[in-house]
Parts: structure tokens; C-alpha cells; sequence
């Protein structure tokens, strides 16, 4: 293993957000402008947005409300909140995910039904979904784990039959089609995106929730800023000096400063050539470790986008080595990997609070056991994909 492990080389990060001089000039223009908070930038931010996936469906932009935060969990959170989930409702999700996904349901006092993966797409199952519904389900709310479109088609039909609002968690999914549309523009009540540093576009902390549903939009915006009513304040503000606002609930702080927009309004165009790279690097990955002993990850189907956010193996039990070995050979040869996820039915409070067992979720169970994410992020060079898949290689024949 040795000769080919390169020590003099400097250490492959796991990931490593691409930020170029544009957002830094936007940056430095708002530190500038006087306004630093939620302003202009952000109102542009949500624009383009809504622009960006309207454009997949030719719609007009106008009917996708688009709300920036400063992160995807208050996304989830507000969307819920909006649809009025709240104590003795239950929401559906998978255990094949980060914990934010089912935390925000904690938030309003609601339970959640925890549910296995499919074993090939690693995406919650649709069938376990039907099986899970009890009278206080209230929500639907899949992941589109590493960048691939969970079963839309199937959930929302599920949800029809049931009477069941669906959120769909797509911190991954920018840009991800499902049925050749943008994930953003399928009929969830709403979908809510991250731009967490690692994820495929970044403004350090933010997020974005949208709906075309203009009373979810309308509470998110309240409850997005401590409750103050944009109603009202508009209202009042014709009238009287604008010092006047109300609150008409305890919200939340949530907004999404201009600074943060900033890296956004940059980033957003560069989206598709972003993911484009993405995917170069797992079309090479496949290639290139078809002959090792590993499960590959699923690609999206025929004429579909998989945002490749992730790029996740895992170990057959032919190689003679576990995942652990494996994580601590690449990092020895100077490679960081992750693992995608320690599923929430093996994280004490979940499992406590469920009394859950790894033999409820046999399948996200097998997938933990084997699997790690190897790095797949467009700063990427030719060398450093080629320098992971040599050290893969040495580390399994070792
Ligand atoms: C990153 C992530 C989140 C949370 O995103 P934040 O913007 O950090 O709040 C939620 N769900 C999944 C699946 C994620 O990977």
C-alpha cells in the first residue's frame, strides 16, 4: 500500500465549497452599502430563485414564492408550521437521513414515523410510507438523499389517497429533476433547499423554502421574522410613520442577511455547471471502480438530473475489509471521507424516544454498515479523482 500512497501530497478535504471573485465582489458591495441584514439582496436572491426552477417548467416565476433563511432546518421548520402540524400529529420520513430532517417535527411538538430506505436508491420507500399511515398522519416528508429524486410520482399519490400535505427535505437536490422537471416545481406543498457550506451551492448558512401555495408563503414570512405581519405593517406604514408593525405570533429569526444572498445571487447561475462537474466526477467514479468490490450509488434514470451531492459506496462483504479499515486507509493516504448517515433509528434520542432497533430498518441498517462518501465537489481537479480511485484501489487490495 505504500508505494501508492502519495504522503507528500496535500490533504483531499472531504468537501470544499467553490466561491468565486463575483460573490466576493457582491459581498464586499453589501459590507459597503450600509445594509448588511435582510434587504435588497435577499429580495433578489429570491427572485432569481424563483426564475431559476420556473424555468424547467416554462411557468411564470411569480407563482413559485420563494423565502430565503438562514438554513434549511428553519426551511423545514416554518414549512411545517405553515401547514399547521402541531402536538398529536405524526409526519413520515425516513431513517436514511441528517437528523434536521425529523428534528423540526420535535420543534412543534409532533411525533415522527421513522421509515427504511429502498436497498438501491437509499430514498425512503413509498410502500413503507402506506404502511406507516395512522389516523394522526399528518405529512409526507422524503429526502432526495445524495442528489437523487425520491419516488415523487408515488408519494404523491400516496399523499392523495390519504389527505396527506407533503414536504419534501431537498437540501441535496439543487439541481434535480424528477419527470424532467426542477425538484422545487413538482405539487409538494413545499420543498425546502439548503445552502450549508458543503452542500452543491453554498452562502455559508441559508436555505430556501417554496411553495406555490400562497398561505404557506404568507405564514413563512410572518413567522420567518419574530411574527411581525407584512400585512399589517404595509397597511399601516400608508398611514403612519413606519415605526409601526404587530406581531400576530411568537415567531421565529430565521432571515437570510444580505450578505449571505450575496454568495447566492453568484452562486445560483453556476448551479448546472456545478452539478455538470458533479457529475463528470461520478461518471468517473463509475468507470473507474466498476471492478472493485463496492456498490456503486444509483443514477438517476434515463433523461433525469441526479444533483450528485453526495457520492456514496459501499463495501461487499467480498472485499475482506470493513468500512471503518477502509475510511482509515484513505485517510491515511491523505483523503477525507464521510459517511451518509448514521440512520436516526441508531442516534439515542430517536432510538429511545421509538424504542427503535436496526431490525425495523434492515435496509438503511446494511447500508450504514458498508458505506462511505467519498469526495465529489467541483473545486475537484482530473488528479484528485484520479488520486481517489488509485488509493481506493490500493486500500481494498491491501
Ligand atoms: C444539510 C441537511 C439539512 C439541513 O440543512 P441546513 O441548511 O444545515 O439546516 C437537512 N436535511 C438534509 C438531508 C441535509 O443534508
Amino acid at each position: 500500500m505504500a508505494a501508492s500512497t502519495p504522503t507528500d501530497l496535500p490533504f483531499l478535504p472531504f468537501a470544499l465549497p467553490e466561491i468565486g471573485e463575483a460573490e466576493i465582489a457582491e459581498v464586499v458591495d453589501t459590507l459597503r452599502s450600509g445594509w448588511v441584514t435582510t434587504g435588497p439582496k435577499a429580495r433578489r436572491f429570491e427572485a432569481d430563485f424563483a426564475a431559476f426552477l420556473a424555468a424547467s417548467t416554462g411557468e411564470d416565476p411569480a407563482g413559485l414564492h420563494c423565502i430565503a433563511v438562514n438554513s434549511a432546518t428553519a426551511g423545514l421548520h416554518l414549512a411545517l408550521e405553515a401547514l399547521g402540524i402541531g402536538p398529536g400529529d405524526e409526519v413520515i420520513t425516513t431513517t436514511h437521513t441528517f437528523t434536521a430532517t425529523a428534528e423540526v417535527v420535535r420543534y412543534l411538538g409532533a411525533d415522527v414515523r421513522l421509515v427504511d430506505c429502498d436497498p438501491v436508491t437509499l430514498n425512503i420507500d413509498p410502500a413503507l410510507i402506506e404502511a406507516a399511515i395512522t389516523p394522526k398522519t399528518k405529512a409526507i416528508l422524503p429526502v432526495h438523499y445524495a442528489g437523487l429524486a425520491a419516488d415523487m410520482p408515488a408519494i404523491h399519490a400516496i399523499a392523495a389517497r390519504h389527505g396527506l400535505q407533503v414536504v419534501e427535505d431537498a437540501a441535496h437536490a439543487l439541481p434535480t429533476t424528477c419527470g424532467g422537471r426542477l425538484v422545487g416545481t413538482l405539487d409538494s406543498a413545499a420543498t425546502v433547499f439548503s445552502f450549508y457550506a458543503n452542500k452543491t451551492m453554498t452562502t455559508g448558512e441559508g436555505g430556501m423554502l417554496v411553495t406555490r401555495d400562497a398561505d404557506v408563503a404568507a405564514r413563512a414570512k410572518v413567522m420567518r421574522l419574530h411574527g411581525i405581519s407584512r400585512d399589517a405593517f404595509d397597511r399601516f406604514t400608508a398611514k403612519v410613520p413606519s415605526w409601526y408593525y404587530e406581531i400576530v405570533a411568537p415567531g421565529f429569526k430565521y432571515n437570510l442577511t444580505d450578505i449571505a444572498a450575496a454568495l447566492g445571487i453568484h452562486q445560483l447561475p453556476r448551479a448546472h455547471g456545478f452539478q455538470q462537474r458533479r457529475a463528470e466526477i461520478a461518471a468517473a467514479f463509475h468507470a473507474g471502480l466498476a471492478d472493485l468490490p463496492l456498490i456503486l450509488p444509483a443514477d438517476a434514470p434515463a433523461g433525469e438530473r441526479h444533483a450528485w451531492h453526495l457520492y456514496p459506496v459501499r463495501v461487499r462483504p467480498e472485499a475482506g475489509l470493513g468500512r471503518d479499515t477502509l475510511i482509515e486507509r484513505l485517510f491515511a493516504a491523505g483523503i477525507g471521507c464521510s459517511v451518509h448517515y448514521i440512520p436516526l433509528h441508531r442516534q439515542p434520542y430517536w432510538r429511545e424516544r421509538y424504542a427503535l432497533t436496526p431490525g425495523q430498518f434492515p435496509h438503511s441498517e446494511a447500508a450504514y454498515q458498508a458505506m462511505l462518501s467519498l469526495p465529489i465537489y467541483t473545486r475537484m481537479t482530473d488528479a484528485d479523482v484520479q488520486r481517489v480511485l488509485d488509493a481506493l484501489r490500493a486500500a481494498l487490495r491491501a
